[in-house]
């Protein structure tokens, strides 16, 4: 799909602003427990380098959360929305953001590309068989 490679987003309150120079890859969708905490459902991201995105308002709003020793989460600290999850291999920050799709603004030309984490889904809903759902985790 195209994608015009320039995006903005932010979180509910819009506290929170971002930028994005860089075409953005498409949708991942994680049902991993960790994921469907934070988000109320399943945790559906694009991704992108850290330095094509950059914080357009009231960096002090965005606070950081370190779920594990292999990721944070970056989120609004007045209306809590999710916004950013980023790796920690060995202890450092990887060099890219996952970006929540829902905080996006529209319209954006991303395609679902597949689910992750699927064997840890809720019960309570099936994934579409059409869409690929990665088994190796
Ligand atoms: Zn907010
Ligand atoms: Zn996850």
């Amino acid at each position: 799909m195209d994608d015009c490679g320039s995006h903005t987003g932010g979180c509910l309150c819009g506290r929170v602003t971002y930028k994005i120079k860089s075409k953005l890859k498409n949708i991942v969708a994680c049902h991993c427990k960790q994921c469907r905490v934070w988000s109320g459902h399943i945790w559906a991201s694009t991704a992108c380098p850290i330095d094509k995105l950059s914080i357009t308002s009231n960096v002090e709003s965005l606070s950081w959360y370190i779920s594990s020793d292999h990721a944070r989460r970056g989120f609004c600290n007045k209306c809590g929305s999710s916004l950013f999850w980023q790796q920690t291999i060995n202890g450092e920050q990887a060099n890219y953001y996952a970006i929540a799709a829902g905080s996006l603004h529209e319209p954006i030309n991303l395609d679902l590309d597949r689910h992750i984490f699927c064997k840890f889904k809720g019960a309570y809903y099936a994934i579409d068989s059409s869409e690929q759902q990665d088994q190796t985790y």
